[in-house]
């Protein structure tokens, strides 16, 4: 949760970032001091796997699920691999600054397809390494599938943003959010059959229009993407529609009593499939003007729950300007 010292240190960057500039990040920590809240007391449960390397800690988080996670940059982004006995599908591929695909391949030779939770960079990063890749078909997809150049994304492998050294090669000149071509298109209520597990697409418009959400009901296993982590939850872009955020989330919650794991795109790698209800009323609450903002920095505020909350535009009543 954000303290005044965190959010000076923001504006310090900001300002170092130049007037105007804010994060592009859909970023969900406090950028300079999240090194010092690394290991979050959740992984102190969890065994890390041995195809764990200088960037990535791999978790096996349910039979054949393994969080792929980035804790060394301040996303703390979480891709995961699950592994069907007929084929596996990578949901999201993190930041790109890492191999992920070394990763990958070590955890399973069965043939590999990219789904992305929606298409903010931190989660297409290693996209390019893979020929499968399936995507909803939205205008913002399409545009993000053309990647972002080292420009763009400099301040998410600057010193602020990393407690640890960038892996070989990789620099702040050459990392870029490199092109992918979507290979086939994802809509609401598809089935991904990988063998022993069936894994429904539900569109869960907000965050960004292409959100989605991954479903296994037999196993009641949720993977929310960026609708739903334990920490701030970054709604204040222009791509996101808090109408239809409300309504996602409330689709969601409705789930929870028969889900026994939530698996989020950020921080934490497996959580309690109950606080969706709180999320939701939460949210409601921020919506109707009775829960109590938080300036966090110039323009946006932050709504503080128990172990979650919401980073919104200040004036988050009046439309987004795109
Ligand atoms: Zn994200």
């Amino acid at each position: 949760m954000k303290n005044k010292p965190v959010i000076g240190r923001i504006i310090t960057l900001l300002l170092f970032l130049g007037a105007g500039a804010i994060p592009l990040a859909p970023a969900h920590a406090d950028l300079g001091i999240f090194c010092e809240r690394l290991p979050r007391p959740a992984y102190a449960a969890l065994q890390k796997h041995e195809t764990s390397n200088d960037w990535f800690e791999v978790y096996e988080v349910g039979p054949g699920i393994w969080a792929i996670y980035e804790p060394f940059q301040w996303q703390e982004v979480i891709s995961y691999l699950i592994i069907g006995t007929d084929t596996a599908l990578l949901f999201d591929t993190g930041n790109g600054i890492g191999n992920i695909k070394a990763i990958v391949d070590q955890l399973t030779e069965k043939p590999v397809q990219v789904l992305n939770s929606h298409t903010h960079f931190d989660h297409i990063g290693g996209n390019y390494q893979f020929e499968k890749i399936l995507s909803v078909s939205t205008d913002f997809s399409i545009a993000n599938s053309k990647g972002l150049n080292s420009e763009m994304v400099t301040m998410e492998v600057s010193a602020e943003a990393l407690c640890k050294g960038l892996p070989n090669g990789v620099t702040q000149e050459n990392h870029q959010i490199r092109p992918f071509g979507i290979t086939g298109q994802v809509r609401e209520g598809d089935v991904i059959d990988i063998g022993n597990r069936k894994l429904e697409i539900l569109q869960i418009p907000g965050h960004t229009n292409d959100s989605i959400a991954l479903l296994d009901r037999e196993a009641g296993f949720l993977w929310t993407g960026d609708s739903f982590y334990e920490g701030p939850i970054w709604l204040y872009f222009p791509e996101t529609d808090l109408a239809a955020y409300k309504q996602s989330i409330a689709r969601l919650a409705a789930l929870a009593p028969r889900l026994k794991a939530l698996f989020p795109a950020h921080n934490t790698p497996r959580a309690n499939p109950a606080i969706l209800v709180e999320v939701q009323k939460a949210f409601d609450l921020v919506l109707e003007g009775k829960a109590k903002p938080v300036p966090t920095w110039e323009g946006t505020v932050t709504f503080e729950f128990e172990g979650f909350g919401f980073l919104m535009r200040e004036d988050y009543t009046r439309p987004a300007t795109h």
